[in-house]
């Protein structure tokens, strides 16, 4: 995610600065085909009371394939959802590729074979930035909604984003919400600390490769070799316990003798 900040000031939400605690994240779609985030930039950082703009209108970020631009500050309150929405949701708007018209809330000539890869990117572009803003205040993945969601619960006005658009690559926002989830899950796995990593990493050893403290321990299948080993000297405890073995070590050492006994003719059995 290339997260670019630049405020709309001249935007009446900006000098308004009106707070929001953030509850949840609206995803749209801008519906206009071919216009790029530093574009939306222009056109709407402009006031709607001095009569710059035709609609009362700010998002806090636009989505393309080449930036996440971020317009106003994730807690100020924003004018996306022409509903409630606007005084509890962050609010971003994915740019739509040029190549198709719109006729009636559909994309005319829309060829989604070809807008795959600009829709995988804004796709992948979006699911970060909302992983971001999971992590920047707490919020869940099933907090994010769609604007045609916000509809259905009646916190948002009736528009169709941005389902009309992910459908045609196979996506919903179920499937938005599941590629949050793995994010964060990734995320934390990378932040994890050190010492949590450790003590992670010895419980994924003690599970798979335990350590046989003493020779009773040890599984009655070795019991008599590693007893062997034990009585001549070869095994002499690891300054904790007497045996003090790994089991993968132990079978590594109960194969050597194993062999050596046979070119020897001896078994363990045969020096009692
Ligand atoms: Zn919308």
């Amino acid at each position: 995610m290339n997260l670019v900040t630049r405020y709309m000031t001249k935007n009446d939400c900006y000098p308004e600065g009106r707070k929001i605690t953030p509850a949840g994240i609206m995803v749209h779609s801008t519906a206009t085909p071919g216009v790029m985030a530093y574009r939306w930039f222009e056109l709407w950082n402009k006031s709607y009371k001095a009569g710059e703009m035709n609609r009362e209108v700010c998002v806090h970020a636009f989505v393309d394939d080449t930036v996440v631009l971020q317009t106003l500050p994730w807690d100020m309150r924003a004018l996306h959802a022409g509903g409630r929405a606007n005084s509890t949701h962050i609010g971003f708007e994915i740019c739509e590729p040029s190549g198709f018209t719109y006729i009636e809330n559909s994309m005319s000539g829309y060829d989604a074979e070809a807008q795959e890869p600009y829709f995988r990117a804004v796709f992948t572009a979006s699911v970060e930035l909302c992983a971001y803003l999971c992590g920047l205040f707490d919020l869940t993945p099933d907090s994010i909604i769609s604007h045609n969601e916000g509809y259905a619960r009646g916190i948002a006005s009736n528009h169709a984003d941005v389902m009309h658009w992910f459908t045609k690559h196979g996506e919903s926002m179920d499937t938005f919400r599941a590629a949050v989830k793995t994010k964060l899950t990734e995320q934390e796995a990378q932040n994890m600390t050190k010492e949590a990593f450790d003590a992670l990493m010895m419980s994924y050893r003690d599970e798979n490769d335990p350590l046989y403290k003493t020779l009773d321990d040890v599984p009655p299948y070795w019991k008599d070799d590693a007893a062997h080993l034990v009585s001549k000297g070869a095994i002499k405890g690891d300054n904790v316990h007497s045996l003090g073995i790994r089991r993968s070590e132990l079978k590594a050492v109960i194969i050597s003798k194993r062999y050596a006994d046979s070119l020897l003719g001896l078994s363990a059995e045969a020096e009692k």
